[in-house]
């Protein structure tokens, strides 16, 4: 194999994963095994597709945008490469490339679904709640229990909510009085990109939140706990006592 043709079948092999056939590929891999100039571009075209994909990863494209300019990009760069080495073919080509590299980003930036994964959580979540509730809030690097003596049997979720645009740990639990009421704890951590100063109560039409600053074991953490009806007395192991953070 000439150089001439080792550069056209690295230039297709960049283009494609498995079109070159064994033949060919074995042949260019001779080639490149003698000739140092053509296994260097053949390095460089490597690195420089691993450059050019890691530079579109990092950039959030808006919707419709990368459409846009896989459309352009494919017509331009078949304009050339059409001009240039392949009668017919370049604008396949391109477009397989765009199109690969397209694929390539999707698919190695999702993760894949699991559902025993989830499975395994919920299980954790029903077999031992108070212990599941005191695992993610360690994970979180805060106080592993909440202020409030919580019926744990009432648990419905622990996780993290989107607030203002920020991802807050949440412990949710449903009320003992069988109606569709639910208490959300909040937990704010000091140094959160939240600014907490001049946090306070607040009373909606259907829902209220309390905030306790958190003392000796709970310093660091600020709580809000956002409930339907008057108290937060439904959702506490003792029922008859204070139903209020103190
Ligand atoms: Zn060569």
């Amino acid at each position: 194999m000439e150089c001439r043709d080792a550069q056209f079948y690295l230039r297709l092999r960049r283009h494609t994963t498995d079109e070159l056939g064994p033949d060919v590929a074995g042949t260019l891999e001779g080639h490149l095994a003698i000739c140092p100039a053509c296994a260097a571009d053949g390095r460089a075209a490597v690195s420089f597709d691993r450059a050019l994909t890691a530079a579109m990863r990092a950039v959030p494209v808006p919707s419709g945008l990368r459409e846009k300019l896989f459309t352009q990009a494919a017509s331009a760069q078949g304009a050339v490469l059409r001009h240039k080495l392949y009668r017919t073919g370049g604008l396949v080509t391109a477009a397989v490339l765009l199109i690969g590299i397209g694929f390539g980003v999707f698919s190695s930036t999702r993760p894949k679904a699991d559902s025993e994964l989830l499975t395994r959580t919920a299980t954790d979540q029903a077999n031992d709640p108070a212990g599941s509730v005191g695992r993610f809030l360690a994970a979180k690097k805060l106080p592993d229990r909440l202020p409030m003596p919580f019926d744990y049997d009432l648990l419905v979720h622990v996780g993290t909510d989107e607030v203002q645009g920020q991802q807050v740990p949440v412990v949710v639990f449903r009320s003992s009085n069988g109606d569709s009421g639910f208490a959300k704890v909040y937990i704010f951590k000091s140094d959160s990109r939240f600014d907490l100063r001049g946090l306070q109560d607040a009373q909606g039409s259907h829902a209220r939140a309390q905030v306790l600053v958190g003392q000796d074991k709970f310093r660091g953490a600020t709580y809000v706990f956002v409930h339907t009806g008057r108290d937060l007395k439904p959702f506490l192991l003792n029922r008859n006592g204070g139903g209020n953070p103190a």
